[in-house]
């Protein structure tokens, strides 16, 4: 496992659209894992393919609920319901602004074994897969930022 470089934005492949998974090989394996450890590195609770510079359509998230979901080519189902709160990038770093989203979301998705699967998600879980599976289209937060980005609290950034 390695901890791979994050892309920011002005980045190119930030805006690109990313392609499908048509199978498991070593290599994706790999970058999986390494996006896991590149985003727990980053105390960030979801990571796009795109974001560690590979064009594929690739997810990781995880927000606390005991679980780690690999997303490979999700797919949105349903979208409820709205929530507004504040968000942030790795890809944007020292920033955040407030965005609304949907507060639930159903998605369906292959695992890291290829099977698919369906995701329901609320609330942070559903912000994130929507804010993720965004990556893939090469679309960032930013632009749907209500009112200005704000720079994130000095004392967080001087934290380790
Ligand atoms: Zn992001």
């Amino acid at each position: 496992m390695a901890i791979r470089q994050v892309r920011t934005i002005g980045d190119e492949i930030l805006t690109k659209e990313c392609k499908p998974v048509k199978e498991m090989n070593d290599r994706t394996r790999e970058l999986i894992e390494d996006m896991f450890e590149t985003m727990y590195e980053s105390n960030g609770c979801g990571l796009a393919a795109p974001q560690v510079g590979i064009r594929k359509r690739i997810v990781v998230i995880d927000v606390d609920d005991g679980n780690q979901y690999v997303l490979i080519n999700p797919e949105i189902l349903e979208t409820e319901g709205s929530q507004t709160g504040m968000e942030g990038c790795l890809s944007v770093p020292g920033k955040s602004g407030q965005v609304t989203r949907a507060s639930h979301v159903k998605v369906k998705a292959l695992n890291e074994n290829m099977e698919e699967y369906v995701l329901e998600g609320d609330d942070l879980l559903a912000r994130c897969i929507l804010h993720e599976c965004d990556h893939l289209d090469g679309k960032l937060y930013v632009d749907l930022v209500e009112g200005e980005l704000c720079d994130t609290a000095a004392e967080e950034e001087g934290e380790e």
